[in-house]
């Protein structure tokens, strides 16, 4: 069949928006065009909040797409290849993932697809550069983030798709998979008034990185840490669902002088190359890149359970702490400083394994990301590419002194704070980071043949 014959289908993937899509654009180059969209049995791991979260999404994309998205049950093999047929659609276009879950089901779709005379072609990725583009003259990764960063601003990004001719777009019949999108977008709760309300709208997000670029960009610099002045861009959650494309928001920030735009880019880097680190090491996704301390060392068993619920109900008697996984207990999101405090209270104070609150920052982010999560929880463990060194541990009081210095993030996430019925700390946290100290010592004494016992 030609290129230009049947239905061009686009597998809505994590690029959930209408402009600067490649693949959308590609297939709504024939004639006759439909999206499709897999629903498949991992989302129903994903908390409430984050279902109810995509079912708007969608719910906004299919009318964004003129009731041309079909949003199916089942494996994305399955349902894309019924789906091919159904339109009659030679060929599929989707982004590429580079995540380890998200290659084997690209790689399932297209063997499905060929079995059928059909062809998946991907073009684009949810990153401005996609993983493995930036590397040195070698030819190999790079492994620290600076040199990366350097590259990787040297190698740019395209200018943003143009915007797709959605004329060719079709309907679909009902289908016995269909999902129900009012019954899922009823998941979570929204509704606290004080709590930013993620977008759902492709246009309102738009408008919300202008208004940022206008505005809050140039006190991004010196702002980006006080959880209490909130001055972060908020567009993790667009980006995590593909709602906007990064290259969209670098040229945006391209745009605009100063210190703030140079700084907010450079986050956007640290995007890139935990997704590049995920790409050249795909078992970093559970296992540790580097050793810090030893298995024996890590509390495990009932009391490890009890400190962990006290962290993860934000029960844990360290406001800032708390704070922090009350945030995100209750919004889905939460500020990266408070996230970095959490984390290396988790790890280093508590001794619990990062894969475990990953595991928790899994079911409940809105902007869970695979890459930028479990890469983030092995910069702070000390374990990762380029990371915060163990030694460093976060004190919890000192960072809430300095970064949330009048109470203000505290207060309206811990309102029982100053009262009696605020728990006491867990832990004290000299005692743990000295005891903690030691551990790493002898790991690192013991990693080199160098023990001896005391
Ligand atoms: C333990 C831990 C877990 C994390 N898990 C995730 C996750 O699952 N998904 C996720 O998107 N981010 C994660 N982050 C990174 C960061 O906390 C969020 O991206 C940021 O808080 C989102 O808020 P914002 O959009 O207002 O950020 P801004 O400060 O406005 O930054 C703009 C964009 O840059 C990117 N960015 C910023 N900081 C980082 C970073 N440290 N690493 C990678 N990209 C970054 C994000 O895409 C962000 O939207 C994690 C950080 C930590 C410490």
């Amino acid at each position: 069949m030609s290129d230009s014959a049947g239905t061009g289908l686009w597998w809505a993937r994590r690029d959930l928006r209408v402009s600067d899509n490649p693949a959308l654009l590609e297939a709504t180059g024939r004639a006759d065009a439909r999206a499709i969209f897999a629903w498949t049995p991992a989302i129903h791991f994903w908390s409430g909040r984050r279902i109810g979260h995509l079912a708007r999404v969608l719910w906004q994309l299919r009318a964004g797409l003129g009731g041309g998205l079909a949003v199916r049950r089942g494996s994305a093999a399955d349902v894309v290849a019924e789906a091919a047929r159904e339109a009659d659609a030679p060929v599929v276009w989707a982004a590429r993932e580079f995540s380890p879950s998200g290659v084997a089901e690209q790689d399932a779709v297209a063997a499905a697809l060929i079995a059928d005379g059909r062809e998946l072609r991907l073009t684009g990725s949810p990153y401005a550069v996609a993983p493995g583009r930036v590397t040195k003259a070698d030819g190999t990764e790079y492994k620290v983030f600076t040199p990366f960063r350097n590259a990787w601003r040297q190698h740019g990004w395209r200018a943003p798709a143009p915007a797709a001719d959605l004329t060719a777009m079709s309907t679909w019949s009902r289908h016995d998979g269909d999902v129900d999108l009012d019954q899922m977008a009823a998941h979570g709760d929204t509704s606290d008034p004080w709590v930013r309300h993620p977008e759902f709208r492709e246009d309102r997000i738009l408008s919300h990185l202008e208004g940022f670029m206008a505005g809050g960009i140039e006190r991004y610099a010196t702002e980006r840490d006080r959880p209490d002045l909130d001055s972060t861009s908020h567009l993790s959650i667009p980006l995590a669902f593909g709602q906007i494309h990064p290259r969209t928001v670098l040229a945006a920030s391209a745009a605009v002088r100063g210190d703030g735009p140079r700084v907010f880019e450079s986050e956007l880097a640290w995007r890139d190359f935990h997704a590049d680190v995920l790409h050249h090491h795909p078992s970093a996704r559970r296992e540790s890149l580097a050793s810090v301390l030893s298995e024996e060392d890590w509390l495990t068993g009932r009391e490890s359970d009890e400190v962990f619920m006290a962290w993860r109900d934000g029960r844990t008697g360290f406001p800032l702490v708390d704070a922090g996984m009350r945030q995100l207990q209750q919004t889905g999101w939460m500020h990266n400083r408070v996230r970095m405090v959490v984390a290396s209270f988790l790890v280093k104070d508590l001794l619990i394994p990062w894969q475990r609150g990953a595991d928790h920052f899994r079911r409940t982010l809105l902007d869970y990301d695979h890459a930028q999560n479990q890469l983030n929880w092995q910069w702070v463990a000390g374990t990762g590419r380029d990371a915060s060194p163990f030694f460093r541990i976060f004190n919890p009081t000192t960072q809430a002194e300095k970064f949330d210095p009048e109470r203000r993030y505290v207060e309206r996430w811990v309102p029982e704070v100053d009262t009696p019925a605020y728990p006491s700390p867990i832990v004290d946290h000299k005692v743990a980071r000295t005891e903690t100290l030691a551990l790493h010592k002898r790991a690192k004494a013991a990693r080199a043949g160098e023990h001896r016992p005391d």
